[in-house]
């Protein structure tokens, strides 16, 4: 998850009630929040991510719809510029240990392995001995991953 207008914490903190509320799901634990400078274009405000667990018998396409409906709730607006500021972002990084690619989904999410706001919140909720497929074990992936701009805030 990550927010960075109208009130990140409340807009993440909000995303995981929603979360805990899908059909067939059950939230099974959350990160604490983080706070992170932006990504690709500077001119926005910082961002608070989290990541969480859901376990869910949502299939990863009904998953998404769900993450998007949610998203669309928290009044996302799509502009052109490529990772520009907003209100939500639900990413579906992982989904149990399995590869999806086609026109809507990547599992895992692309760019996880190098992003600071997704692997070290991530880390909270997995054991270090589990893998990331395709990318291999987070105790091998963080301490390649600089926590530099990254603040845990709760
Ligand atoms: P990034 O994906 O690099 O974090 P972003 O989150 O800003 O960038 P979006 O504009 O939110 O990108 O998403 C663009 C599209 O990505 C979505 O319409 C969705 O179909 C697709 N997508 C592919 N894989 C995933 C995934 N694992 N989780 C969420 N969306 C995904
Ligand atoms: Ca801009
Ligand atoms: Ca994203
Ligand atoms: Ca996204």
């Amino acid at each position: 998850m990550g927010s960075n207008l109208a009130d990140p914490q409340l807009q993440v903190t909000t995303a995981i009630e929603e979360l805990a509320q899908l059909p067939e799901s059950r939230l099974g634990g959350v990160s604490s929040l983080y706070r992170s400078v932006p990504m690709g274009p500077a001119d926005q405000p910082d961002y608070i991510n989290a990541v969480a667990r859901l376990e869910t018998r949502l299939d990863a396409h009904a998953l998404l719809d769900a993450l998007q409906a949610i998203e669309h709730r928290h009044q996302r607006v799509r502009e052109g510029e490529r990772w520009g500021p907003r209100t939500l972002d639900l990413d579906l990084l992982l989904y149990g240990q399995q590869h999806i690619h086609d026109d809507r989904l990547d599992v895992p999410h692309v760019g996880m392995g190098e992003r600071n706001f997704v692997l070290y919140p991530l880390a909270e909720l997995m054991t270090e001995d589990m893998l990331i497929p395709g990318l291999g074990s987070l105790a091998k992936l963080l301490p390649d991953c600089s926590a530099e701009g990254l603040e845990k805030i709760s």
